[in-house]
């Protein structure tokens, strides 16, 4: 049965749209399971019916034509219930609804499964046989756990259709819609630009070409050096080979022939792909045809076709290497997994959205881009994103929706969120020198998070206070080496000169988890658990040391730098950076520079950080709540899995107590807590945060204003009033509920749409 299961899941796999899928899907099922019956029904919510899309054993003229409301026959019972129904007498049931067109009258019994796709049914995969008689345990187990399997192949055909313009049973549609997770809010309207890690051919997305014959020149020259560097191979190692293995390069050769897989890519090119995207189908089509195959010899060919198209691949991205892309003026970026370093590389100016199809809210490209304030859609994962490069979206950062072909009323729509947003901003303008206090008198400082240059400009112009946190690991992503002491200190000298005599902390260097260097690569089981953070730099003193001793170069003078150690999880940790970075001091000094001990603080951002607080206070000077990772760890909740993204939440009571026994241990020792994690932005949570002491929040520069209006709103005791109530309650959404009210009360909901 495995083995069965296996081929048919394949077999759907290698299914070009949504009704060859359904239709491999009903004769396979047949056979496997010898009914006389396989039917699909899948819900069509434009016009609200499942329909029946393939069958194989009722009427063919019925296909595509009948159709049942939600809730009617046994189609729409298994649908509700999301359950299997097993029927050995389906006409005797009470749901049961008669469609003259199948001549499914014929058939007693009736085996339903539920299609179902992230919690959300699809559809109904239907089996019926003549006699009457029950499904037998192992027959309804086989067909669940083959709709399980094939719901997702299902899903992505749906999705391409969507796309395309069509709902599951041809209807006409306009904006269709893909939910992931709001990453940056705000609203963006543009053009689609797929962007793709190099040299994978399951990867590239489908394009069209306006130049067919530049496109065709370029695949043959590709050919042309693969030929060559095949033959030249051949030469070199031909002596050591025996003929049989000799005669390999020659059938490599000949695939590349004009008659083989050459011709099949120069005639999707000449019906208008572009030379990668022709060359990506021809080969994955043959290479998922060939992994089918029983011959295992036959089998293993798909090895060489991938070997092969690859090479021709890499010629034909060298060429596109040497002329660099133009992007169109309103560019949605685009990417299964967006790197930091993929923004960098589009100008700022035509950057106008993000949509990354893994990730989360808290991954590390949904904090660059709302510390650029551009709209961002994670973990959009139905979204068939290979087919969307030149087509016109909009994405909606608010609510992580992304549509594709947008109506005229709904551009309309947008744009006037757009108009909204834009007279909210200019409204909250006059707030910029304004100080951050509430009614009864309660200062708090507003601080900003930077990595970029550009984000310091933009935060000195919303008014900030300080810099909380400075990521140094910004500089270091966009790098393709590890930056020289020197270049490190020109680079930190610009945000300390830029502040002074405002307070720049800067974190130590903070790579693992989901923050790799492309030149110090960390591969690791479980990332967010291994070697990362300060474990990493500790372990590379010669790292550290420099980094340290280009912050200190870097603030002669000025003497407005705070070091900030991150992911500390034992004291022993900080007396041994605090020693590196005293040395860094002492050679330094010995040097003849006029430098200065900096503040040393951390990060609470480990459940083990919290319960130390007090003992880590005596040893340093300040700390600051990492919200983002103690959020992550304290739930078990990793920051960047889409599949949990509803389970991570700062407002879970649990994150509320620690951040609470996190101000009081800090205050008990004397000492100041800030924030700095993405929660410190959030509105809403600024009053729980005023109320529980926190002395500094620290948040992106796009979202300080609506918190100083928020805090210039609400009074310190009014605040402490919904702390309390808050402090009493058992989840993050009745929480999140409370705060939304009282921003009502406070006047100030207008703000609410912006909170990400
Ligand atoms: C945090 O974890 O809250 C934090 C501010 O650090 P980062 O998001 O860079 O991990
Ligand atoms: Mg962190």
């Amino acid at each position: 049965m495995l083995d069965r299961l296996r081929e048919i899941v394949q077999e759907v796999n290698t299914a070009t749209d949504l009704q060859s899928a359904l239709d491999v899907i009903v004769s396979r099922v047949r056979d496997a399971m010898h009914t006389q019956v396989c039917s699909v029904y899948l819900l069509d919510t434009d016009i609200n019916c499942h329909v029946l899309m393939a069958s194989e054993g009722l009427r063919k003229e019925s296909v595509g034509h009948v159709s049942l409301q939600l809730d009617e026959g046994l189609v729409g019972l298994v649908a509700r219930n999301g359950e299997p129904v097993n029927l050995q007498d389906a006409q005797a049931h009470p749901n049961y609804h008669y469609l003259s067109e199948t001549g499914e009258e014929a058939f007693s019994s009736f085996l339903g499964v539920p299609i179902i796709h992230h919690r959300k049914v699809l559809g109904v995969l239907v089996v019926q046989h003549r006699e009457k008689r029950y499904f037998d345990a192992g027959e309804e187990a086989f067909l669940i756990t083959l709709s399980a399997q094939l719901s997702g192949v299902i899903a992505a055909a749906e999705a391409t259709g969507a796309i395309q313009g069509t709902s599951p049973s041809g209807q006409r549609r306009a904006d269709a819609s893909f939910s992931g997770i709001s990453g940056a809010s705000g609203v963006a309207i543009g053009q689609g630009v797929v962007v793709f890690p190099h040299a994978d051919l399951k990867l590239i997305p489908a394009r069209t070409t306006d130049d067919i014959p530049a496109e065709l020149k370029s695949f043959q020259m590709a050919l042309e050096a693969v030929r060559s560097d095949i033959r030249a191979l051949g030469e070199s190692v031909g002596q050591q080979l025996r003929p049989e293995e000799r005669e390999l390069f020659d059938v490599y050769l000949r695939m590349l022939d004009d008659d083989a897989l050459g011709r099949e890519v120069m005639d999707l090119i000449r019906q208008g792909s572009w030379a990668q995207g022709a060359l990506a189908d021809v080969a994955n089509d043959h290479v998922k045809a060939f992994e089918q195959m029983k011959d295992p010899y036959l089998r293993e060919r798909a090895a060489d076709i991938k070997d092969l198209c690859s090479r021709v691949l890499f010629y034909l991205q060298e060429t596109e290497r040497a002329t660099p892309r133009e992007y169109p003026v309103h560019t949605i970026l685009i990417g299964e997994e967006l790197a930091p370093s993929m923004l960098m590389e589009v100008p700022r100016e035509k950057l106008a959205g993000i949509i990354s199809v893994m990730g989360s809210g808290n991954s590390h490209v949904a904090i660059l881009a709302r510390t650029m304030g551009i709209p961002t859609v994670m973990g959009a994962v139905d979204l068939p994103y290979h087919k969307l490069d030149g087509r016109s979206l909009i994405v909606d950062g608010y609510n992580g929706t992304v549509y594709s072909n947008p109506s005229d009323q709904l551009l309309a729509r947008y744009r006037e969120i757009i108009k909204e947003e834009e007279q909210l901003v200019r409204g909250l303008e006059v707030l910029i020198d304004l100080p951050a206090v509430t009614p009864d008198d309660h200062r708090v400082r507003l601080w900003v998070n930077t990595g970029l240059m550009t984000d310091v400009v933009r935060s000195l112009d919303h008014g900030a206070e300080g810099i909380g946190l400075f990521r140094t690991e910004v500089p270091f992503l966009l790098s393709e080496r590890f930056p020289s002491e020197d270049e490190q200190a020109d680079i930190y000298r610009e945000q300390l000169e830029a502040f002074a005599p405002k307070k720049v902390t800067m974190r130590t260097l903070d790579v693992g988890g989901d923050k790799s260097l492309p030149y110090f690569p960390i591969e690791e089981e479980n990332p967010f658990l291994g070697w990362r953070g300060i474990r990493v730099t500790l372990d590379h003193p010669e790292i550290f040391i420099v980094q340290a001793r280009a912050m200190l170069r870097a603030s002669e003078g000025l003497d407005n730098l705070q070091i900030m150690l991150p992911m500390v999880s034992n004291l022993d940790e900080v007396h041994r950076a605090t020693q590196i970075i005293k040395r860094a001091l002492r050679e330094l000094q010995d040097e003849g520079l006029n430098v200065v001990m900096p503040p040393i603080g951390v990060m609470i951002e480990l459940p083990a950080a919290v319960y130390l607080t007090r003992a880590l206070c005596k040893i340093v000077d300040f700390v600051s709540v990492g919200s983002n990772d103690l959020t992550q760890y304290l739930l078990a909740v990793d920051r960047n899995n889409t599949r949990v993204a509803d389970l991570y939440s700062s407002f879970h009571p649990a994150v509320l107590n620690a951040l609470q026994q996190v101000v009081d241990g800090a205050h008990a020792e004397g000492k100041t807590v800030s924030i700095c994690g993405e929660m410190a932005g959030d509105p809403g949570a600024a009053i729980l945060l005023m109320a529980m002491g926190f002395d500094i929040l620290s948040m992106n520069a796009s979202t300080l204003l609506r918190v100083k209006a928020v805090i210039r709103a609400i009074t310190l005791s009014s605040a402490k009033t919904v702390l309390d109530e808050v402090m009493q309650m058992t989840d993050a959404a009745s929480i999140r509920r409370a705060l939304d009210l009282a921003l009502y009360n406070a006047g100030v909901d207008r703000l609410l749409r912006s909170s990400r």
